[in-house]
């Protein structure tokens, strides 16, 4: 059944997120064969609806407003929802981000609608469309299918496929006016703790690090592999709690689930805590001093040795494979 799905796509630091692109290959196999919408919501995003068509999009609609120049549940709402009634879609995909968790509530509550959340994976199966996402920490997947007349779904980051650029697309680009009224938060500025290069949870590549590193410095040579494998820098707990690290770093229950091509666990035990928020990447690598250690239980590679021996060794190798590709 051919529907029209629209997608909301997420602008941040000046360009758009790579989970609006992965939404956009979702609802295509949502869409089964009709239009996907991407919707572009702040003060002054249209420059970015052309990225949008080349990754995907049928069409564009955009809605400008200087009241939408931060996120707040309120504007964005209004918004969604002026789009929502005007384009009247069968399918709503959002990302399963800050943003989209905070939002996909309360446009569902809106529209009385179901909301299947977390998806990592979209098929077509014996007819119908079936979403495949954790639970139980990553430790099991449930697959599920709506009987809503409307499919509405978040997509975790880093795991559907984004479609392949093609600048040779073109689709319509429109704007729609919304009035905000009586938003009841203002958001003046925000503030940024300064995170030195990847985003964690879009990175490809995370080399974390736990109580092993055993102190803030000890976190450089992390660092220098991240730097050379163009990856992002994260971290257990242990490490967090001891003061090496800051919290925006922690990956796990409590902290942020990721799931990158290549996760190398540096001196983590591989607590259930832990293994939570990153047990779904798709290559594991773990350097341990302890045989013993539960993280070679998920792990795909294991290196039993001293983290401060083995990952200069590993950047230097990496080095010199990059000098010579
Ligand atoms: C409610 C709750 C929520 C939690 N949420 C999270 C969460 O989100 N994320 C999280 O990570 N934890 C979380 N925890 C904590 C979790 O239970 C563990 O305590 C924590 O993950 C341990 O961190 P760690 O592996 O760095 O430290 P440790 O368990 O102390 O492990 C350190 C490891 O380093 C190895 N090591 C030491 N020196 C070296 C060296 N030189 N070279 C190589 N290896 C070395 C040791 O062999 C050991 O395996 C949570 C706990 C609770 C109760």
């Amino acid at each position: 059944m051919a529907r029209k799905v629209i997608t909301l796509a997420e602008v941040r630091d000046g360009s758009l997120r790579n989970v609006s692109f992965e939404a956009i290959a979702a609802a295509k196999t949502i869409a089964e064969g009709g239009e996907v919408v991407a919707v572009l919501v702040g003060e002054s995003v249209q420059a970015y609806a052309n990225e949008l068509i080349y990754y995907g999009a049928d069409r564009v609609v955009v809605v400008e407003n200087e009241k939408l120049k931060n996120y707040t549940s309120d504007g964005f709402s209004q918004a969604l929802m002026a789009v929502i009634d005007a384009e009247k879609p069968e399918g709503i995909v959002f990302g399963h981000t800050a943003l989209g968790k905070d939002l996909s509530p309360k446009i569902a509550t809106k529209l009385n609608s179901g909301l299947i959340s977390d998806v990592i994976n979209v098929e077509e199966a014996g007819g119908n469309l079936v979403f495949t996402r954790p639970i139980y920490s990553g430790k099991a997947f449930e697959k599920k299918i709506t009987t809503d007349e409307r499919i509405f779904v978040t997509v975790r980051p880093n795991n559907i496929p984004a479609l392949e650029r093609d600048e040779s697309r073109t689709g319509n680009i429109s704007n729609l006016s919304v009035d905000i009224k009586d938003l009841r938060t203002i958001v003046k500025e925000i503030v940024r703790k300064t995170v030195e290069g990847v985003d964690l949870s879009e990175a490809k590549v995370i080399i974390a690090g736990g109580r092993g590193v055993k102190s803030e410095e000890g976190f450089e040579p992390l660092k220098e592999l991240a730097n050379v494998l163009g990856g992002a820098v994260g971290a257990s707990r242990g490490a967090c709690d001891a003061g090496y690290c800051d919290y925006s770093l922690q990956i796990g229950q409590t902290g942020k689930v990721v799931t990158p091509d290549l996760y190398i666990a540096c001196g983590i035990s591989g607590a259930i805590q832990h293994l939570a928020g990153m047990s779904n990447s798709k290559v594991i690598v773990a350097i341990n001093k302890d045989p013993e250690a539960n993280i070679f239980k998920v792990a795909d590679y294991g290196i039993v040795g001293d983290l401060f021996e083995v990952v200069p060794l590993l950047t230097e190798e990496f080095k010199k494979l990059k000098v010579h590709s």
